[in-house]
């Protein structure tokens, strides 16, 4: 074995901030709870648009040194949820932000949207391996959102957790794991359109010049969709998630229970995350969510 706590859970994200948005609660839940919880993150999100005045020359088109900066606002987040296991897909700056879709910069050399996708997942087998996770977290086939990099991120995840259980593949990267359950990212509708309702309601006293819509969330689905619900039962976690979300200075300007990102459009900030098992069996009977990613598993 690896030494590794019993509980371990593998997430794959597309760019440096995602993992705190989408999952801040599940990693800091797990981590505080004793499960081995690891973050591999595709790009260093170098194409991102930056909030703070004071940072804009790090961008693309500037400088060109946002990523090794958003390097340093992950390391931060993670401790704030503490996470000690982050790593780059391939090591830091291997696959390069794609950009919006559309964008000249999909096609780029070194663009994550550019790579093949078996290539990639070699480098995410051998992790997959090393930690044998029982549970793999990573965004639906639109990537959530459709942004390229989320897409690949998808593509890339899905295939490596196959590969990493094929007998015969590779074995240089370690023995054949097969991974019990696979959840992609989900939001509920409702949770949706009743975290929006609460900040229309907020009026005023948003402090930000907009508000979003539902169409800002990624990954919405009809609430039975949805198959597995990480709550934080007197808000344990909700402080992490938004100290995690805040380290993303460049990326997250967080107000209380609502944040935005660079288009300056304020969202509710969900300290509940919601997941859609996709594959492995349920912990619970049908027609009830779990409320353990590790339900059923046997650990
Ligand atoms: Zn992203």
């Amino acid at each position: 074995m690896n030494g590794l706590p019993a509980r371990r859970l593998l997430l794959v994200h597309a760019h440096p901030d995602d993992e705190s948005i989408n999952n801040g609660v599940t990693m800091a839940k797990y981590a505080a709870e004793g499960a081995h919880v690891a973050l591999v993150t595709c790009t260093l999100g170098e194409e991102g648009e930056i909030i703070p005045p004071e940072l804009a020359h790090l961008a693309a088109d500037r400088d060109d040194t946002l990523g090794s900066h958003r390097i340093g606002e992950l390391g931060l987040a993670m401790a704030e949820l503490g996470v000690t296991d982050h790593r780059f897909l391939g090591g830091p700056g291997r696959y390069r932000d794609s950009g919006m879709m559309g964008t000249e910069q999909n096609h780029r050399p070194g663009a994550f949207w550019a790579a093949d996708v078996d290539e990639a997942a070699a480098h995410l087998v051998e992790v997959i391996r090393e930690l044998r996770p029982q549970v793999l977290v990573t965004y639906d086939p639109q990537g959530g959102y459709g942004h390229p990099d989320h897409i690949q991120a998808h593509r890339v995840a899905m295939r490596a957790a196959a590969l990493a259980g094929e007998k015969a593949y590779r074995r240089d990267l370690g023995e054949p794991h097969e991974i019990a359950k696979i959840y992609w990212n989900r939001v509920p509708r409702s949770v949706v359109e009743e975290g929006f309702a609460r900040l229309r309601a907020a009026g005023a006293d948003v402090p930000f010049p907009a508000v979003g819509s539902p169409d800002d969330v990624p990954g919405v689905v009809p609430d039975e969709q949805v198959t597995a619900e990480i709550g934080d039962e007197g808000e344990k976690y909700a402080a992490a998630k938004a100290a995690a979300m805040r380290a993303h200075a460049t990326q997250i300007a967080v107000d209380g229970a609502f944040f935005a990102l660079s288009n300056d459009l304020a969202q509710p900030l969900f300290t509940r995350e919601y997941y859609e098992l996709v594959a492995g069996r349920p912990g619970v009977p049908a027609g009830e969510r779990e409320h353990d990613l590790f339900a059923g598993v046997g650990v």
